[in-house]
């Protein structure tokens, strides 16, 4: 049996109808850059997110980069995060300027190990960029504890992790600023790109909305340099129509993951590990394995989709080799890139489907 990774075309077929009156009813209005529907979906993604404001943005990689300028970040700055990250993460910081200074990551969780962030602190500091990676969030009390006593701020990277929750509390909504991320196949994914970045301070949302549109105030005046990073209300539109269903959607995951936990109960693959703390919404499913890239070849030839995230932690990109880490800095990190494979999670799977992943796996594994 063929097993894609992702289907989006069986969620979409369940809501084309809607999808696509939305979007004629844009292009009758011919309002075809913000407007109303953007503002429905940020105050519709704000209070899903626990959050007073949202700011739709065109990308979640502009969400953390228009949080970064927004803050002030600039050259001469530091920030922390982890090297087990999308791109983005690490990228816009380097974009703004500033340089990232990477903490190895909690092996169980794979996100950012609160306990190794302090030392990485210096007086250059200026926030810290934790990753909600695969659908969990990371160890946030810890993590804003140690925000306050060196007066730093916190951007949560959840693009990956939309509405799940850490000690009841939304992603989003513990630090100074979330950030999501509308690409396709996020849990919340637009018919594009398109992200949104949450926040309680209304200060710091008047700032992301002056500089998603270059800083101007009143137009033509530019008191500060921004950029274009404006969201469109086609993707708003088709994302109010997904909206509703993303709770059950995260539940469909959930039941499959733990289909599958049950499944490799006693085998040698290891499932993923939650934190009593976390409700997940499983962006991810990611076991670990023995012999990994001989699993993935097996699994292709049985057409059976995988992915892995992420092959290459951020210190061993070449593209920051200017920052002086090497192979052996994060240990944690790189063990996970070696070891880690996504499985199909999707909503739509079926039970046949997942036991057909299942038993390729298991006879591979003998
Ligand atoms: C997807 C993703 C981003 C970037 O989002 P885009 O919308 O693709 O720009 C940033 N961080 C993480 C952890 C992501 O998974």
């Amino acid at each position: 049996m063929e097993v894609p990774l992702l289907d989006l075309r069986a969620q979409y077929a369940t809501i084309k109808e809607q999808v696509l009156a939305g979007i004629s009813e844009v292009l009758d209005s011919q309002v075809c850059i913000g407007g109303p529907k953007v503002l429905e979906l940020e105050q519709k993604i704000a209070a899903a997110s626990d959050c007073r404001f949202g700011v739709g943005v065109s990308s979640g990689t502009d969400a953390l980069l228009n949080c970064l300028m927004s803050l002030g970040v600039e050259a001469g700055d530091e920030v922390i995060t982890t090297p087990f990250t999308f791109f983005a993460t690490v990228g816009c910081i380097a974009r703004a300027g500033a340089k990232p200074v990477l903490v190895d990551i909690d092996p169980r969780t794979y996100n950012i190990d609160p306990n190794q962030i302090e030392v990485a602190v210096t007086r250059r500091t200026k926030a810290i960029i934790p990753v909600h990676l695969f659908g969990q969030m990371a160890d946030m009390d810890p993590i804003m504890a140690v925000a306050r006593r060196y007066k730093l701020a916190v951007i949560e990277d959840a693009a990956q992790s939309i509405t799940s929750t850490y000690k009841g509390r939304k992603a989003g909504s513990i630090g100074k600023a979330g950030c999501f991320s509308f690409f396709p196949s996020k849990n919340l994914g637009g018919i594009g790109d398109g992200g949104m970045v949450v926040t309680n301070d209304e200060a710091l949302y008047q700032r992301l909305l002056l500089l998603r549109n270059h800083g101007a105030e009143p137009k033509y005046y530019h008191k500060f340099i921004g950029a274009n990073f404006r969201l469109d209300p086609i993707q708003a539109v088709a994302l109010l129509v997904k909206l509703p269903h993303l709770n059950d959607w995260s539940e469909a995951r959930r039941r499959n993951a733990a289909y599958y936990n049950e499944r490799f109960a006693g085998t040698a693959v290891q499932t993923p590990c939650i934190s009593p703390d976390c409700q997940t919404i499983y962006n991810q499913y990611c076991i670990r394995v023995p012999r990994r890239d001989e699993l993935v070849a097996h699994l292709k030839a049985n057409k059976i989709g995988c992915e892995i995230y992420y092959p290459v932690p951020a210190h061993l990109q070449e593209c920051f080799t200017y920052l002086g880490y090497s192979r052996g800095d994060f240990p944690a990190a790189e063990k996970a890139a070696d070891e880690i494979l996504a499985l199909p999670v999707y909503p739509e799977l079926t039970r046949a489907m997942q036991d057909a992943v299942v038993d390729a796996i298991l006879q591979f594994l003998g």
